[in-house]
């Protein structure tokens, strides 16, 4: 059977569906194929013990201004989909002191600054150094000529080793998802200038009440199909054709059934790694697959660990240092699950190597210092994400790929493509965005 389409999406991840729900709200027929039986991709529900989690605790926060007005557009109300705190940090450290700051209600970037000179845990030479390492990025409008690792900006800031390890590099991992050694100090100020330097606003922390499912990507889906478009799901697309350098068709399985859909126009939003089957046949976009196939990638793993419903924290989220534990969430405090604590892990390490047991076990004991009595375990489920993000290092933005190709009608959209943010799910969005742009 042969359908005909305005514009296929592959892929219905946060970029995919961003892409869709922009073409269909400027009157396009987009058909969106899936993969997987569910839609969100790296973003998406799990189930554990009869309700649903998220296959990551994620973050996002005040500056992703796109993702949150999507949100809007499909029928999301952000305001109680998501609690909103204003930038409260709190980082503890195993082997030292605690780091406490709080950013009061002033204007950007008094705001920061006001929480730099307050925060407990620093002495005057870390916020002497913390504001000229603002004041440096200030002076370089956020970019420097020469791509370098975010270790050697702090170290030609004179970062000191309190303000790294308690703040600047929690800060790059849970951003980044790549080690202060290898990321991007490009990219790293990109996201400091969009979170601290606009609106105060901008820096708080948005925590999702509900599962990431129902915080996007389900009202997506529902808002193509609602506007005449259509939804494939487990519907992996096997082949794009392309005749005189101008998309045709798409070939997709579902079942074991072949199906073809004419199209003039593709945009494939898949995760980089699932790129190269679809465009190897094209010799036109061999440079795109040579650069993707330079991409490293870091896990994400996130432990889930019950415990008695009166269980809390202080706070909804907390950062742990000199652990294998980097943040805590409190699923309690801002989605009613209550006594659930989400711990996560961003980049490799030891952890990936220790069985789901040993991790749990890990976890469980290290998170024990947040709490004045150890609290007794009940359940725990682990979720280890190997491809969580593409490695955000530096020099990366020179291979990320635009979201236009040589090909007539074929664009590129997903987290991994020139969107100047790591692998976010803002980045990833703005991919979508910019992909439907060049579309209409
Ligand atoms: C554990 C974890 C924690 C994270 N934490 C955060 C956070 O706190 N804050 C934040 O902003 N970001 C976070 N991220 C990153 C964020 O989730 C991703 O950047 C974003 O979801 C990527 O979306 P995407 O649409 O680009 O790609 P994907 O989500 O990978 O979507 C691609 C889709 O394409 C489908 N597909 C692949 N091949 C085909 C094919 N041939 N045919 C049809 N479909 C296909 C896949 O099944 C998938 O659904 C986290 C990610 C993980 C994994």
């Amino acid at each position: 059977m042969t359908n005909k389409y305005d514009v296929v999406v592959i892929g219905a991840g946060w970029a995919g569906l961003a892409a869709a729900v922009r073409l269909t709200e400027r009157g396009f027929k987009v058909s969106l194929f899936e993969s997987a039986k569910q839609a969100g991709g790296r973003a998406r529900a799990v189930s554990f013990d009869n309700h649903n989690v998220d296959n990551g605790q994620h973050l996002l926060i005040g500056a992703y201004t796109e993702c949150l007005s999507l949100m809007q557009t499909v029928g999301i109300n952000t305001s109680t989909s998501l609690k909103r705190l204003p930038l409260l940090l709190t980082v503890i450290d195993k082997k030292s002191s605690t780091l406490k700051l709080k950013a009061p209600a002033l204007p950007a970037p008094l705001h920061l600054l006001y929480a730099l000179f307050t925060a407990k845990g620093l002495k005057l030479k870390d916020r002497i150094a913390a504001i000229n390492f603002g004041l440096y990025l200030k002076k370089n409008n956020y970019q420097l000529e020469q791509d370098i690792s975010v270790e050697t900006l702090f170290q030609r800031t004179g970062q000191t080793d309190i303000l790294v390890r308690l703040l600047w590099e929690p800060l790059c991992l849970s951003t980044m998802n790549t080690p202060i050694k290898a990321a991007s100090a490009n990219v790293f100020m990109n996201v400091f200038k969009d979170a601290f330097t606009n609106k105060r606003k901008d820096a708080d922390l948005l925590v999702p009440t509900v599962d990431l499912s129902n915080l996007f990507p389900n009202a997506a889906v529902k808002y193509i199909e609602d506007h005449g478009g259509k939804v494939y799901l487990k519907s992996r697309i096997e082949n794009i054709e392309v005749d005189n350098n101008q998309v045709t068709s798409v070939t997709t399985k579902t079942d074991n059934t072949l199906q073809t859909f004419n199209t003039s126009k593709v945009i494939v939003a898949t995760a980089p790694q699932n790129i190269k089957k679809l465009i190897a046949d094209h010799s036109e976009l061999n440079n795109i697959n040579k650069n993707i196939e330079q991409f490293n990638y870091e896990p994400i793993v996130t432990v889930y660990l019950q415990y008695s419903k009166n269980t809390r924290l202080k706070q909804a989220m907390v950062g742990l240092s000199s652990t294998l534990s980097q943040w805590a969430f409190d699923r309690g405090i801002f989605c009613n699950q209550n006594g659930l604590i989400s711990v996560v892990i961003s980049c490799n390490g030891p952890h990936m190597a220790m069985d789901d047991d040993t991790l749990t076990q890990t976890v469980h004991d290290e998170i024990a210092m947040l709490f004045t009595t150890k609290p007794a375990l009940t359940k725990s489920f682990v979720i280890r994400e190997k491809r969580a993000t593409f490695a955000c290092t530096v020099n990366i933005n020179d291979i990320r790929p635009k979201n236009e190709t040589s090909i007539k009608g074929l664009f590129l959209a997903g987290d991994y493509t020139d969107t100047g943010y790591p692998a976010t799910l803002e980045g990833a969005v703005r991919s979508g965005l910019a992909a439907a742009k060049h579309c209409i």
